[in-house]
């Protein structure tokens, strides 16, 4: 039988932190059997680091983005406490660190700008709060950027909003491009410096949901030396029904022809999804993707550069 040697998973997007914030705080993240993703498939599925999202960006509750997105990291803090063997990590060093001691390491990302209001100053307190990467919206226009929701102004990126992109960048805030607008993305690649990641996005030429990526956007995004998170998604990885496993590696597939198997990676939307693919209902199924891609041809380095070193490379 096939087997992947030597690689470690890091999932670059996932949105449980809200998910028990709309428990209110009622479950722990050790163990969710009514979720998707939980401390103990991390653990089965070899996860090495884990994107948690903050995530408020709801038209209607925009006002509430920014106590929703305390309350989430107030709810990870107290995992943290209570998990050992989950640790917060800000940077590369501190993901390996993890790694060697067999710990899972979080990293915060917002996953839209509507919790820094009016004052991307305030991305200075999300950072050292852990935050590592940042959307510069969720679906739609708000004072930063539009999103891939907002069909009607076809607008960019505002003054402050790139105001928020230098502000990253000086603090070493990855940039992601998952849910901006088409103008937006390309606002952002003509501005910014150094890698840029889709979290969790899927390749258009495959599906043509807004969400995706077309051929065009994911090579200039390789040429930041970035990396593109395959979302499992259902309705991004095929036209109808539910998808499968083998969606998913032809979507990584498909982007490792158009860019290389350097900028390709995982973004599950695992907690934001109402299912995974078949075969690949959670955390804990990452091996059986590891095996499919090896099934598939693909040589153990670039197993393991997508599975998670892609994502390793580019943190801080
Ligand atoms: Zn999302």
């Amino acid at each position: 039988m096939n087997h992947v040697s030597d690689y470690f998973v890091i999932d670059g997007h996932c949105d449980v932190l809200y998910q028990l914030e709309q428990d209110e705080g009622q479950r722990s993240l050790r163990e969710r059997p009514e979720g998707q993703v939980d401390l103990k498939r991390l653990q089965e599925g070899q996860v090495a680091a884990q994107f948690f999202a903050l995530y408020g960006g709801e038209p209607n509750r925009l006002m509430l983005a920014q106590s929703s997105a305390l309350k989430q990291i107030k709810l990870l803090y107290r995992e943290l406490k209570t998990n050992p063997e989950l640790v917060l990590a800000g940077s590369r060093e501190d993901v390996l660190k993890a790694r060697n001691e067999g710990k899972i390491a979080a990293v915060l990302s917002l996953e839209g700008g509507e919790p820094l209001g009016d004052d991307p100053g305030l991305l200075e307190i999300f950072y050292r709060l852990g935050v590592r990467a940042l959307g510069l919206t969720w679906h739609e226009r708000n004072l930063l950027a539009s999103g891939v929701g907002d069909r009607e102004s076809g607008g960019g990126l505002t003054a402050l909003g790139r105001m928020a992109v230098r502000m990253a960048q000086e603090l070493k805030i990855l940039l992601d491009v998952s849910h901006l607008s088409k103008r937006s993305f390309w606002d952002l690649i003509d501005l910014a410096q150094g890698p840029i990641i889709a979290s969790h996005s899927s390749a258009y030429a495959l599906c043509p949901h807004p969400r995706n990526l077309t051929d065009d956007q994911a090579r200039a995004l390789a040429q930041t030396g970035g990396v593109i998170g395959v979302n499992f998604n259902s309705p991004f990885l095929r036209s109808q029904g539910r998808a499968e496993l083998a969606d998913v590696v032809n979507h990584i597939d498909y982007l490792v022809q158009l860019v290389g198997p350097e900028h390709v990676g995982i973004g599950s939307d695992f907690d934001g999804i109402p299912a995974g693919p078949r075969g690949l209902e959670g955390p804990h199924r990452f091996p059986d993707l590891a095996l499919a891609l090896k099934e598939r041809g693909y040589e153990d380095k670039d197993i393991s550069n997508i599975m998670g070193a892609n994502f390793l490379r580019v943190l801080p």
